[in-house]
């Protein structure tokens, strides 16, 4: 089959688009056809380099397509049923596991990053993992939803319980799972406040966020506070990291609730504990969700409550412009590959 592959870790200059053997799906997995797969964040980290990781690499993780070929014992679906791919795979038997924790598993695995992704013809994938598309749903945006909304999902959600009325800000506000947090943020009724780049202002605002300010204009954060009727927000949701973490703290409300699903800025921040006490707030952490989560909003997208925002679809051969456009900064929503 032709894959985007990288033999070794480095620039966008290292994916090469190869032919490699086909994958067979093993006892309790699918091959899947893949008819589109979306960039995230996470395909440039691992080509980077990301510890407890193996070479040669597809990345991929957000993945839809057609069953093609079942391994020995799965009766769960048919050959030839449209699916979208949870790109998370548990052990289902730990601690963490039983409590229905999946992505607290101690042993968590990512499809596409630490299994071979969906930039190729085909994936294997275990079958619990497959979800059947409903008809004449979309593939491009099914392989444009998973990653993106089951992170923004259990962050806003399962995590901080947002509730309809209350108000929300969502940071870097043109990225996958920020997006996916504006849709959801408003499906359950809540005040949308969000921080972007100049040039996505307008993008922003036009997907339903109350107001959006321009992270390059000084007084942004005054004018957000001044907005709030200077209360603060009851939720950020927050990836940026080190950057705006101080902000972030001074933001919130009193009893305010910090959801953090990433550090693109850098990991290392100096927290004034004074906020944390005085304002009583809750800083909480997530990363990617559950299957019932999964599950739960997905339901969501194929019924069109919400919908996953696509910057460009274009064949694979594109990979290391799709890379290069993320890196940069330059998309506004998924990017989607078809092989
Ligand atoms: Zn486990």
């Amino acid at each position: 089959m032709r894959a985007a592959i990288f033999r070794e870790y480095g620039g966008a200059d290292v994916l090469h688009l190869d032919d490699v053997p086909d994958p067979a799906a093993g006892p309790g997995e699918i091959r899947v056809a893949v008819q589109a797969a979306a960039l995230n964040h996470l395909d440039v980290w691992t080509r980077r380099g990301l510890p407890d990781h193996t070479l040669p690499h597809i990345g991929g993780s957000d993945i839809a397509g057609i069953v093609d070929a079942l391994g020995a014992g799965v009766t769960s679906l048919a050959t030839g049923t449209r699916v979208v791919v949870n790109p998370t795979v548990s052990c289902g038997t730990c601690e963490w596991c039983v409590r229905g924790e999946d992505s607290l598993c101690t042993t968590f695995r990512i499809i596409g990053e630490h299994l071979q992704g969906g930039f190729a013809e085909y994936v294997v994938v275990p079958a619990a993992n497959l979800l059947a598309l409903p008809a004449g749903f979309d593939v491009e945006r099914a392989a444009a939803a998973p990653l993106a909304f089951l992170t923004a999902w259990r962050g806003l959600v399962s995590r901080a319980r947002l509730q309809s009325g209350e108000s929300v800000l969502i940071t870097g506000a043109s990225g996958g799972v920020a997006t996916a947090a504006i849709a959801l943020a408003r499906h359950f009724g809540a005040r949308v406040f969000a921080i972007t780049t100049t040039d996505h202002v307008d993008q922003v605002r036009a997907l339903g966020a109350d107001h959006v300010f321009d992270r390059n204009e000084p007084a942004h954060r005054k004018q957000l506070f001044d907005a709030t009727g200077r209360r603060g927000v009851d939720v950020v949701f927050d990836s940026v990291g080190a950057a705006t973490w101080h902000d972030n703290l001074r933001a919130l409300s009193r009893g305010g609730r910090l959801v953090v699903y990433g550090a693109t800025t850098g990991h290392a921040a100096s927290t004034d504990l004074r906020f944390i006490f005085w304002k009583q707030l809750d800083i909480m952490g997530t990363t990617m969700s559950n299957r019932r989560e999964f599950a739960d909003v997905m339901r969501l997208v194929f019924d069109g409550a919400v919908a996953p925002v696509i910057d460009v679809v274009w064949p694979l051969d594109r990979i290391r412009d799709a890379h290069l456009r993320l890196e940069r900064g330059e998309q506004f929503g998924k990017i989607v590959l078809v092989p």
